[in-house]
C-alpha cells in the first residue's frame, strides 16, 4: 500500500488559491477510524515531547501556533491535546479576547507582537490577530476602509516573524452548524460543561454565514508559503487532535533539531 498522503500536505490552504469551506467536509477523517486515529495520535505526541525537547534545548528555533475557528469548534480541546506532550517549561498560551482599553489605544498588532515566541519557545495563540478581519469585520467596529487593508498587513507581520526565525503554523478549526449547535446545547445541559456556556454565542451563530466568508478571505489571503494555513475537519474532535498533532510533529520534524553538541564543554573532564 503506497503511504498515505501527510495531512500536512492534505490539509494545506494552497498559498494563492481560494479556500471553499463548503466544499471541504467538517466530518472528514481522512480515511481513519476513531480507535485508529487515537493510536496514531499518541505516537505523534511522543515524537512531539521529544522534538520539543530539543527545540527548547537548542533555543534556536521560535514556533508559533495559531488556532482559529468558531465558539465551540474546539480551540481550547486542542491546546489540551497538545500540552500531553509539551513541557510547560517551553510553551505558552495567549488568548486573545475582547480588546482592552490600553490595547484600544494601539494599533491591532501591538498586543499580539508582545506574546510571539522567543528562543527555543513554543506559543500557542487561542485567536489572534485574525480577529481583526473576523469578528471586527462581521461586526462592522471598524469600517471596510480599514479592515480591508489588514490582509497585506498580516501578511507583512507574518513574514517579519519567519524572516527573524519564527515557525508559524495556523488552523482553522472547521465545524458544521449542526455540530456547533449539538456542542451548545451540550454546554447548557451538561453541569460539567455549563461554566463555559455563554449566552451571547447564540447571537453570534446568527451571523455564521458572514463569519463563514469572513474565514475564507482569511484563509485564502493570508495562507503562504511561510505561514500557511490548515483547514482541520474538526466535528470528530478525534481527528481534530490526530490533524493538528500530525500537522505540528511533522512541522518540527522539518527544522532539522538536535540535542545540542556542546563543543564549548572540555574534553575528558574529570568526575571525581
Ligand atoms: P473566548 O475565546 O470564548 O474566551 O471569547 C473571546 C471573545 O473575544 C470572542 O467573542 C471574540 O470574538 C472576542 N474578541 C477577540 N478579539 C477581538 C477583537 N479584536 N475585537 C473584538 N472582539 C474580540
Ligand atoms: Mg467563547
Amino acid at each position: 500500500m503506497p503511504p498515505r498522503p501527510r495531512l500536512l500536505d492534505a490539509l494545506r490552504v494552497k498559498p494563492g488559491g481560494r479556500a471553499r469551506l463548503s466544499n471541504i467536509d467538517p466530518g472528514d477523517t481522512h480515511g481513519f477510524n476513531e480507535a485508529r486515529a487515537r493510536e496514531q495520535a499518541a505516537k505523534h505526541l511522543a515524537r512531539l515531547q521529544t522534538l520539543q525537547e530539543m527545540l527548547f534545548a537548542e533555543r534556536r528555533h521560535r514556533i508559533l501556533i495559531v488556532l482559529q475557528g468558531i465558539d465551540t469548534s474546539g480551540k481550547d480541546g486542542v491546546i489540551k491535546h497538545l500540552s500531553k506532550a509539551l513541557h510547560p517549561l517551553g510553551t505558552r498560551v495567549a488568548a486573545f479576547g475582547v480588546p482592552t482599553e490600553p490595547e484600544l489605544a494601539h494599533d491591532y498588532l501591538w498586543r499580539i507582537h508582545a506574546q510571539v515566541p522567543g528562543n527555543g519557545q513554543i506559543v500557542i495563540f487561542n485567536r489572534s490577530h485574525y480577529e481583526s478581519v473576523l469578528v471586527e469585520r462581521v461586526h462592522e467596529l471598524v469600517p471596510k476602509k480599514r479592515w480591508s487593508r489588514r490582509y497585506d498587513h498580516i501578511n507583512d507581520f507574518e513574514r517579519l516573524l519567519t524572516d527573524e526565525g519564527t515557525t508559524i503554523v495556523k488552523c482553522f478549526l472547521h465545524i458544521d452548524r449542526a455540530a456547533q449547535l449539538e456542542r451548545l446545547r451540550s454546554r447548557y445541559d451538561d453541569p460539567t460543561k455549563r461554566w463555559k456556556f455563554n449566552v451571547g454565542d447564540l447571537e453570534e451563530r446568527k451571523l455564521w454565514d458572514a463569519y463563514e466568508a469572513a474565514f475564507e478571505d482569511a484563509l485564502s489571503r493570508c495562507s503562504t508559503r511561510d505561514a500557511p494555513w490548515y483547514v482541520i475537519p474538526a466535528n470528530h474532535k478525534w481527528f481534530r487532535n490526530l490533524a493538528v498533532g500530525e500537522i505540528v510533529t511533522d512541522t518540527l520534524a522539518g527544522l532539522g533539531l538536535e540535542y545540542p553538541a556542546r563543543d564549548d564543554l572540555p574534553k575528558n573532564l574529570v568526575f571525581s
